[in-house]
């Protein structure tokens, strides 16, 4: 029973079958394993009674023979998806005491297929970060040393699977939050294709970058979650994509024999630091002996991906954030004197100040004037970016290169500066920028013990093909499955 938190997706879910173990005996576990690790401080809200409602009609629908993968399954969510049964406060003072009437399509979508909601995921305020420091509700911390950051913006995420207090959870990626923390924690996630997951539910960021994608242990695992939260949501979500829903599991034996996998020269130059370069020099040796073949291709805008996304990113997070006046939602000032005054303040003490960094860049390169030189210019690299991949992608299948250029650095060490944080994106937010799916995983370790995390960025679609490579790869190595000591 101690070890059932380290167990593989489908091995729980054997177990529920063979009545080894009921579904609210497994919830229970975590529940028990999330307050012992409170400290980590990965969880927003719970909700016990909720958890294990939830944990009692699984056990029905396992009683009635319903063999649904995820049924009775406990997962957590980032909590910037929205739900009726949890208060949703996106890492916000904003929304504290916020509820939402509705769950988000990707909560109700994993909760019909019966996973087991174990409550909400500390996250960087609106997602916006890559430390989880950005929270109003205090850090989280690193399970594999917890004097150092998870990563961000779905650092909460990132520690509940780390450290066991999950099965699986859910997070979202805007220009890396998915595949960042999952390398800095030693986890696997996978950002989809753009469009392939609903946006609707998830308070908005970045619109035209937001991807929802699951955080587990292992690519079969994330197959497993990314196969019930993908899917057609044309009425609720305009960028919904009219792609059928995908069993990302099937794919997962493909022999990786001539697989060709580009290697972008611009992810290994001298930003990159010598203990993750050697850490992924050897996953790309094993991918090798795996029968794929490197291939060195080119991606000469990555560099601009800084600029271009930040300011593209804060362009729609200022439109995004409008909302938040103090009419409609969460918080609202104790005194002002008249309407304009109201929403000053409101906005003033909700928002902490890395938002209101972006509140205050975004409207600026919007703003009469300026929209040409900025924006436009920046939607116009865009572009060029994802011409870019699509040049690469005829030399290759995949690509592989680094997640970050380090491995996660200690708490502080940047909070005060946030160009350096930024700087720290270089490589994941090319693909968020082109809409590709992409993913993180665990490949070695680096400076200080700490994981280091492999990026695969796949063309439009191709996320079995990203999830079979690193399943190859996690059936011949054992990265995957090392814990931090004590977990
Ligand atoms: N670190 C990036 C940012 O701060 C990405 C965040 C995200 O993907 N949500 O914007």
């Amino acid at each position: 029973m101690s070890e059932i938190h380290l167990q593989p997706l489908k091995h729980l879910r054997g177990m529920l079958s063979k009545k080894e173990l009921s579904a609210p005996e497994l919830a229970q576990h975590f529940l028990a394993r999330m307050k012992t690790h409170a400290h980590l401080g990965a969880f927003l809200a719970t909700d016990e009674a909720a958890t294990l409602f939830q944990a009692a009609a699984a056990q029905k629908r396992i009683d009635a023979g319903d063999t649904a993968p995820l049924l009775g399954l406990p997962i957590a969510h980032k909590d910037i998806f929205v739900t009726v049964d949890w208060p949703t406060t996106a890492g916000s003072k904003m929304l504290s005491g916020y509820r939402s009437p509705f769950d988000s399509t990707i909560v109700s979508n994993l909760a019909g297929e019966g996973a087991v909601c174990l409550g909400k995921l500390n996250c960087d305020e609106f997602a916006m970060g890559s430390s989880n420091e950005n929270s109003a509700y205090g850090k989280a911390l690193n399970p594999w040393d917890t004097s150092r950051i998870p990563g961000g913006s779905s650092g909460g995420s990132a520690v509940a699977v780390a450290a066991g207090l999950a099965a699986a959870a859910t997070g979202t990626d805007t220009g890396g939050s998915i595949r960042q923390p999952a390398a800095f924690c030693g986890i696997t996630g996978i950002k989809p294709t753009y469009g392939r997951a609903s946006r609707y539910g998830m308070v908005a960021f970045a619109s035209s970058l937001d991807q929802a994608g699951p955080m587990a242990r292992s690519a079969e695992d994330c197959a497993l979650l990314l196969s019930a939260m993908c899917g057609p949501d044309l009425d609720r979500d305009s960028t919904s994509l009219d792609v059928p829903k995908e069993d990302f599991s099937i794919g997962l034996n493909g022999k990786l024999d001539g697989l060709r996998v580009g290697i972008p020269k611009e992810f290994f130059g001298e930003g990159l630091s010598a203990d993750v370069r050697a850490a992924i020099d050897a996953a790309l040796k094993e991918l090798e002996k795996l029968g794929a073949k490197l291939v060195p291709i080119q991606l000469p805008r990555t560099e601009l991906s800084i600029p271009v996304y930040y300011i593209i990113a804060p362009a729609e997070a200022s439109s995004n954030l409008s909302r938040f006046d103090g009419v409609k939602f969460g918080h609202r000032a104790g005194k002002y004197t008249d309407l304009l005054d109201m929403y000053k303040k409101t906005r003033m003490e909700g928002f902490g100040d890395e938002v209101k960094r972006r509140i205050m860049i975004g409207t600026y390169v919007l703003s009469h004037g300026y929209y040409d030189a900025y924006y436009l210019q920046a939607q116009k690299i865009r572009r060029m970016i994802a011409d870019d991949f699509q040049n690469a992608f005829k030399e290759c299948d995949v690509i592989a290169g680094p997640v970050a250029p380090t491995v996660a650095w200690k708490i502080g060490e940047k909070s005060d500066d946030p160009v350096a944080n930024y700087l720290a994106d270089i490589f994941t937010l090319p693909a968020s920028l082109a809409g590709l799916p992409g993913m993180s995983l665990p490949v070695g370790f680096g400076a200080g013990n700490m994981p280091v995390g492999m990026q695969l960025i796949g063309n439009y679609f191709k996320e079995a093909q990203l999830l079979n490579v690193a399943h190859q790869y996690q059936q011949a190595t054992d990265f995957h499955a090392r814990r931090p000591e004590g977990f």
